[in-house]
């Protein structure tokens, strides 16, 4: 069991059980949006501008107290759903809308920094590192394993019917806060900024 909560204390959970996980350095302009979003750039991104995430299945979180103050953005009416916290903007992670690919990128800031290594490995594989900032550019190692286990991960919540435990999605398949899409012009500036 991993503890999870967003900065403020108000919303707390954990990581239950048992399975696959992945941990990973996304350097995507998107996850780097997201976090400049909430202005929590200076938590959340290092100094290439990327983004700590740990893929696991949805079904494995459980909120204990505060899931009323989950709120949720997305960069366009495709794109990830990006959950945080609305009571002290803490990123809490990326799922797709459909309910029925259900894995979470939690962003490290929800996560329990002292007992990573121990509770998830200390291999981190690196993602989308042709968009890092600056140069060199990151190297990245354990690509083809994050695919492997991101696809281990949903075959598996779907099959076994775990999806139908995420506790983001009702029982209709909706997501349980409705998010609110970003203009373009705002998602552009958010991308583009230093
Ligand atoms: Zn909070
Ligand atoms: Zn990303």
């Amino acid at each position: 069991m991993h503890p999870i909560q967003c900065k403020c204390g108000a919303i707390r959970g954990q990581l239950e059980g048992t399975g696959t996980h992945s941990r990973i350095i996304c350097y995507c302009t998107d996850c780097r949006a997201f976090a400049r979003f909430l202005d929590k750039a200076s938590d959340v991104l290092d100094k290439q501008g990327g983004t700590e995430i740990l893929q696991v299945a949805q079904s494995r979180l459980r909120f204990l107290q505060g899931e009323d103050r989950l709120a949720a953005i997305r960069l366009s009416d495709k794109g990830m759903i990006r959950w945080y916290a609305s009571c002290c903007g803490t990123p809490i992670g990326n799922t797709l809308a459909n309910p029925k690919i259900s894995f979470i990128g939690l962003v490290h800031t929800c996560l329990n920094r002292v007992r990573m290594n121990e509770d998830f490995g200390s291999d981190i594989a690196v993602v989308n590192a042709d968009t890092a900032l600056g140069e060199p550019k990151p190297k990245q190692p354990g690509l083809l394993g994050v695919v492997a286990r991101f696809m281990w991960i949903v075959v598996t919540s779907l099959v076994g019917g775990g999806y139908r435990k995420s506790p983001l999605f009702d029982t209709s398949g909706s997501p349980r806060v409705s998010s609110k899409i970003l203009p373009d012009d705002e998602v552009m500036r958010l991308k583009s900024a230093v």
